[in-house]
């Protein structure tokens, strides 16, 4: 089945074409600007070279009929829509077709999400209405963790405040730690049991898979929690927000903006919320960049415990996306924490740069150590073959 995926930002709309079977990408790209000046379509076919084209996006309607266009070219049918929500709520404990009544469900969360829902609902209606020959899915970030253990998602809040507001631990990226799950199992053979599965990328969260379910993650009510982020906190004391609204004079959008955007990596190193930035700084000599490559992997590896512990055991660590998939330095920051807990690995194997699946711990380690490039695309498509059926 050929699946079109379609991430929806409010400014923005990343798209790709892939084959379920071969996992084949066909083309890709992101409408950038939509609603802005100089909006463009960056364009790649297959392992083609990547086209700038400058179009006039008002909005999202004309980027995803400018989409379909691009791809009439790709002479590749499109057979189904999978949408990536970034926000299921009370809503999907898994992925689901786009009915009347789902469609309205991700609007009704949306107050959880409130700068991604509306868009990406916005988008599944354009998408029905343009083309209602089509099936539309939708996947939220937020299923995996849907049936953790409620003395994992629970919060210790009055019950009538927390069960009224729908605020509980909702977690994110669960689409891509179920991707890092099933890559694991297949190239362990079945002898991943109990994963600690990091996705380390400009968002970053953790999450324990015991037997293929989530058992609990890092992030919480928001993708705010747990680790150092690019620009996020992670978890910081929770009177830190009341301290800053009454002794610090900001108000509240302030705060959420100091702590969503100017915080984490860039805050602590003063340089950049890229790693390859920090790495390079810190190499050179920067202390403020080595602190902050060294509380990353600090927590990092706190945390992995924390998730390890809510399985009672762990065999098998993923690293995953931008940071976890390239960065050998944090990789190795975060094991060498590690080492009085049985994790060791192989320098060597840790340098090697692959697209693939590998293993980078000795043999002696007492935890398998992987990395894992994630493919949320791919999880999405199979999905929406899952349930439009095969084409
Ligand atoms: P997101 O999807 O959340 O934007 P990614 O998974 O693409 O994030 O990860 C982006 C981050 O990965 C970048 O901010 C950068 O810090 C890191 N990264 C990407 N490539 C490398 C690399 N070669 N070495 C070190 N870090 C890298």
């Amino acid at each position: 089945m050929n699946v079109l995926v379609i991430n929806a930002g409010s400014s923005s709309l990343k798209y790709q074409l892939l084959n379920t079977e071969a996992g084949q990408v066909y083309a890709k790209g992101n409408a950038e600007r939509i609603g802005i000046d100089d909006s463009f379509i960056g364009h790649q076919e297959g392992d083609g070279e990547k086209e700038k084209l400058v179009v006039e996006l008002p909005d999202h309607r004309t980027a995803i009929k400018h989409i379909f266009e691009i791809l009439e070219k790709v002479d590749v049918p499109v057979d189904g829509i999978g949408h990536r929500v970034v926000q299921g709520g009370w809503y999907f404990p898994e992925s689901a077709v786009v009915t009347d009544e789902t469609l309205a469900e991700v609007r009704e969360v949306a107050p959880l999400a409130p700068l991604h829902n509306y868009a990406e609902a916005d988008v599944i209606e354009i998408c029905r209405d343009l083309y209602p020959d089509l099936g539309n899915v939708i996947v939220p970030d937020t299923a995996f963790h849907y049936n953790m253990p409620e003395h994992a998602w629970r919060y210790a809040l009055p019950r009538d405040v927390a069960d009224g507001l729908h605020i509980r631990k909702y977690g994110a990226h669960g689409t891509s730690h179920r991707y890092i799950w099933k890559a694991a199992s297949e190239f362990t053979n079945g002898a991943c049991h109990k994963l600690v599965s990091c996705h380390l990328g400009s968002g970053a969260s953790l999450c324990a898979i015991d037997g293929g379910k989530s058992m609990d993650t890092t992030m919480g009510l928001t993708p705010l929690d747990g680790l150092i982020m690019g620009t996020r906190t992670g978890t910081v004391d929770p009177a830190t927000v009341f301290y800053l609204q009454r002794v610090g004079g900001y108000t509240v959008d302030e705060v959420d903006t100091m702590m969503n955007k100017q915080s984490g990596l860039l805050a602590l190193s003063g340089v950049s919320s890229d790693s390859r930035d920090i790495e390079e700084a810190a190499e050179a000599g920067d202390k403020n960049c080595q602190m902050a490559m060294d509380m990353f992997c600090y927590r990092c590896a706190q945390l992995i415990l924390e998730m390890a512990q809510s399985m009672e055991g762990w065999d098998t660590m993923a690293f995953s996306a931008g940071i976890g998939e390239n960065s050998d330095v944090i990789r190795a920051g975060v094991c060498e924490k590690l080492a009085w807990m049985g994790v060791k690995i192989d320098p060597e194997l840790n340098k090697v740069r692959s697209g693939d699946v590998r293993r980078i711990s000795t043999p002696d380690s007492k935890i398998d150590v992987l990395v894992v490039p994630t493919n949320e695309e791919l999880m999405i498509a199979l999905d929406v073959e899952d349930l439009l059926g095969d084409k």
